[in-house]
């Protein structure tokens, strides 16, 4: 037998015989089987290896989420190159940033922007895909053959993901053909993937959730999807009486709740509803099971590690928490370099098939947080409960140091998230002349009656002076990511300035 394509076999064994069966309904589209979907793929590889793309070449893509969008993923693994998806709400000069970097061989983008592009592509080729799957890279692909993929070990690369940049410059973090594999066989057993699942794929593909949980466990699961170009409350309902999964941020099922027509009964046929990427809120995941009798299963991963821990699908699904290491994945919560006693706050690290290669040319960095023995230094404070449950706290760079007392964020969070007339919160820390940094509440309200004083009299006699916030600001809404993520940093830099009087 001739040597594989690691991930691409994995993919495409799956649903070897069920070439005719549909892998993907797009609503107002036509069906795609899973046939054409490899086929597809094929003629996609084909056509960048007369592009000129090598294995190894990176190939930037900065396009909307389309089944030709899928099949350029697959079809850069099955050419021996490099996938690197980009956020489609990055500028020109972002954009800039990722290529001069990555320095790929290919950059595909939109045909709106192929001249804002082509400015900063730095010599790289520049093709098209639109909202339609249409461009000038699909009509090359369309002119192709089928194609044989080139064989890739299981430690090749498969992916460059930029981490979304909240904290600092933005990092390449290298995924290999076995973190992706690995990762998708264990997500589709711990969360009983069949091919009787109809799973609701209505995440963006330039991020692990929806490229990499969603995808690759449907295809390795032979699942079929609903396939949304984006969250749309109309259609995610439309699809749910004949869907039975879908994966979401928070985001996702806050909006959901809000729509009267999200039933017990829209519900009955579905099976399972997995949320990650951004803290799930204990209310929300309530306030699901109230209406539609379903527990949210809340999981949690990252660009660098893929997914490392989830909520049981059979055992206690607990709100709060995301559950217990994945099969195969180890994690521990360090301070000061040893494990803390069960129940403190620490750091939480890693290890398994599922953490990544490294940062692509960042050798200090990827020495600072990924140690020689393959633990990963996530950088998310967390605690472990008596049975094992872990719960993430925040960001380690988002813990507010104030007169040389810790604040965790979320301790203040979820008291003031508890006060009648909040939507939600974000505690900072911002800098002050006198405690070094000073706890500020910035406060979505969901009722005109909020006052700050309302929030400091229920806080009083719940936390410590240094805890409360000294300052607390009500707003309409806080800022987001396309993935859901509260932007603290955006927040500390808005309101760094806050306490400049007391100097
Ligand atoms: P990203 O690399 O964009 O996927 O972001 C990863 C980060 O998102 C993690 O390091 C966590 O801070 C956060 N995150 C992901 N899932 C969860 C979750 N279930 N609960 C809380 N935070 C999460």
């Amino acid at each position: 037998m001739g040597a594989e394509n690691h991930l691409i076999s994995a993919l495409r064994d799956a649903s070897a015989g069920r070439d005719a069966d549909v892998f993907a309904n797009v609503p107002g589209g036509d069906d795609v089987s899973f046939g054409a979907l490899f086929a597809g793929s094929e003629r996609m590889a084909a056509a960048l290896v007369a592009l000129g793309v090598q294995p190894g070449d990176r190939v930037a893509v900065q396009v909307a989420k389309t089944i030709q969008a899928i099949e350029l993923y697959l079809g850069t693994v099955m050419a021996g190159a490099v996938f690197l998806p980009l956020n489609t709400a990055y500028t020109g000069v972002e954009v800039g940033y990722f290529v001069g970097d990555a320095a790929p061989a290919l950059v595909v983008c939109d045909p709106a922007r192929k001249a804002e592009i082509e400015a900063i592509a730095d010599g790289a080729l520049v093709h098209t895909l639109d909202s339609s799957g249409e461009g000038t890279l699909r009509t090359l692909a369309d002119n192709q053959d089928g194609f044989q993929p080139v064989p890739r070990t299981q430690d090749d690369l498969a992916a460059i993901l930029y981490t979304s940049g909240t904290t600092g410059r933005s990092k390449g973090a290298m995924l290999s053909h076995a973190n992706l594999v690995s990762n998708a066989e264990v997500l589709r057993d711990y969360w009983h993937f069949t091919s009787e699942d109809v799973l609701i794929h209505t995440l963006p593909i330039f991020h692990t959730h929806g490229l990499f949980v969603a995808t690759n466990v449907a295809l390795l699961a032979e699942a079929k999807v609903v396939f949304l170009p984006g969250f749309d409350a109309d259609a995610i309902l439309d699809a749910m009486p004949g869907a039975t999964a879908m994966m979401g941020v928070p985001t996702f099922y806050t909006r959901l709740l809000s729509d009267p027509r999200l039933t017990r009964a829209r519900a009955s046929n579905m099976r399972l509803f997995i949320s990650g990427s951004a803290p799930l809120l204990v209310d929300t995941h309530e306030q699901w099971e109230a209406r539609t009798g379903h527990r949210i299963l809340e999981r949690y991963g990252m660009t660098e590690t893929n997914m490392s821990t989830s909520n049981p699908h059979d055992g206690e699904r607990r709100a709060g928490t995301v559950g217990f290491p994945l099969p195969g994945v180890e994690a521990q919560i360090m301070k000061d370099g040893a494990p803390v006693p069960l129940g403190e706050i620490g750091v939480l690290e890693v290890r398994g098939p599922n953490v990544f290669q490294g940062y692509w040319k960042m050798p200090e960095k990827t020495a600072e947080e990924l140690r020689p023995d393959g633990w990963f230094i996530t950088g998310d404070l967390a605690q472990i409960d008596v049975d094992g449950y872990i719960s993430i706290v925040g960001r380690q760079k988002d813990l507010i140091i104030t007169g040389g007392f810790n604040v965790y964020p979320k301790e203040v969070e979820s008291l003031i998230d508890d006060l009648p007339g909040v939507l939600e919160s974000a505690v900072i820390g911002v800098p002050h002349p006198d405690f070094g940094e000073a706890v500020v509440a910035v406060i979505a309200r969901d009722s005109p009656n909020l006052e700050p004083d309302i929030i400091a009299t229920g806080l009083a006699d719940h936390l410590a002076k240094f805890k409360q916030p000294k300052r607390i600001i009500l707003t309409e809404a806080l800022p987001r990511n396309t993935m859901g993520k509260v932007q603290k940093k955006a927040l500390r830099d808005q309101y760094k300035d806050l306490f400049d009087d007391k100097r």
